[in-house]
């Protein structure tokens, strides 16, 4: 593989094997030049200012959701709901939907995120776990066997930010449909890999996070099938999400404004359609084949380490995590610190996978579009090191 031609792109990967963009992506040039001009020359606020420099940033603000929609293949821009990052919207979505009588479980899987467990206890809901495969897929056929008509919901990880398995959606959305349940989909880890469509993936919510892919952070985005999002009710309350306003009664504005209470993050929603015109020009379907390269690499090299456990199927996407027999994951991480590569170590925000793996923690190693085999190399010598260290 020749270095990657993106690499020139990123100020921040100069010099530096980055291997944790699960966690968050280095930015382009393009989308700091975005955010510097938004928040310099073009500032000012959106939706209220009579004078011109506001209603161009107005523009370019619904001129961002319009762009977002177009890219995960949303029927309107008023299915684009923006939030602060996945967390939010997956809150946003369980506190609107608080449990009902006879309507009060929610199935999430084994491999999920916090962020997409606790918003549904914080909601009141009744969890079910769905197990995974063994090589560490959500195992659709104990899903649909589980899925009853006391689920609301069916919420799952479109990708793992631990294992990079990839979710078989289709059939979770014909499984949550048959029953009455949503299907909300966490593509936190999809977003930055995989080219989406929501009327092709049959899912009722969708949340991404704008700095997994090569954006800001503070912006994400929250997708609702427009009938969904049309019957629910306010979340927040504030400036920006009401109709009129008085001390007996307020009426609130449509969806999707109804979600957006509140000054908007406005320079990071500007810099996130940078981040999605860069992301479609190199081509979301180039960025995956450049990934799965690079796992397959990456996976092929410690395998042949003999201390190396790796986790997760052999076709994951952009995500590798592993452990090391008798290394603690956190000695991996400093270790390998030391020859500028850069991995995250630790339970990644999964605990209940941690467990269930039986693992505390484990390294992780992840791709972006900046990486090429220079880092694997850099990766593989490392864990070499820390193997020899280590005895
Ligand atoms: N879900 C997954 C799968 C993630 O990887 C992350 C970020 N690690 C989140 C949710 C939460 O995203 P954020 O912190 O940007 O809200």
């Amino acid at each position: 593989m020749t270095p990657s031609p993106h690499r020139a792109d990123f100020p921040g990967v100069n010099g530096w094997h980055y291997l944790d963009t699960a966690a968050t992506a280095q930015k382009p040039q393009a989308v700091i030049d975005a955010m510097t001009r938004a928040m310099g020359g073009d500032y000012a606020t959106v939706h209220r200012g009579v004078y011109k420099r506001s209603a161009d940033m107005t523009v370019a603000f619904e001129t961002a959701r319009a762009r977002v929609a177009t890219f995960i293949g949303a029927a309107s821009e008023n299915e684009i709901v923006f939030v602060r990052g996945a967390t939010e919207g997956i809150n946003l979505v369980a506190h609107t939907h608080p449990p009902r009588p006879g309507r009060d479980r929610v199935l999430l899987s084994q491999l999920e995120h916090h962020s997409n467990i606790v918003p549904w206890q914080l909601a009141g809901y009744k969890i079910d776990v769905c197990p995974l495969t063994e090589d560490g897929r959500i195992d659709l056929e104990a899903a649909e066997a589980m899925v009853s008509e006391q689920h609301a919901f069916v919420s799952f990880a479109h990708v793992s930010n631990v294992l990079g398995s990839v979710l078989g959606v289709k059939r979770a959305a014909q499984a949550a449909h048959r029953v009455g349940a949503k299907l909300l989909l966490d593509g936190c880890q999809a977003a930055p890999r995989m080219r989406l469509n929501m009327a092709e993936l049959g899912c009722d919510f969708y949340v991404l996070s704008g700095h997994k892919l090569y954006g800001p952070t503070g912006v994400g985005v929250l997708w609702g099938r427009q009938e969904l999002l049309d019957a629910m009710p306010p979340w927040q309350g504030g400036g920006a999400m009401i109709d009129r306003v008085s001390f007996e009664s307020t009426t609130y504005a449509p969806a999707p404004q109804r979600f957006e209470a509140g000054t908007p993050m406005i320079t990071e929603v500007i810099a996130l359609h940078a981040a999605i015109d860069y992301v479609d020009a190199i081509g979301i379907e180039a960025i995956h084949a450049h990934e799965t390269v690079l796992v397959r690499q990456t996976r092929d090299a410690l395998r042949a380490i003999n201390s190396v456990n790796l986790f997760g199927p052999e076709n994951a996407a952009g995500i590798v995590s592993f452990a090391m027999e008798g290394v603690h994951p956190h000695d991996i991480g400093t270790i390998l610190d030391e020859e500028n590569v850069a991995i995250r170590a630790g339970h990644h925000c999964a605990q209940p996978l941690m467990a269930y793996l039986g693992v505390e923690a484990t390294a992780r190693a992840s791709f972006g579009i900046y990486n090429d085999e220079s880092d694997v190399e850099a990766l593989v010598s490392g864990l070499k090191r820390v193997s020899r260290i280590f005895g």
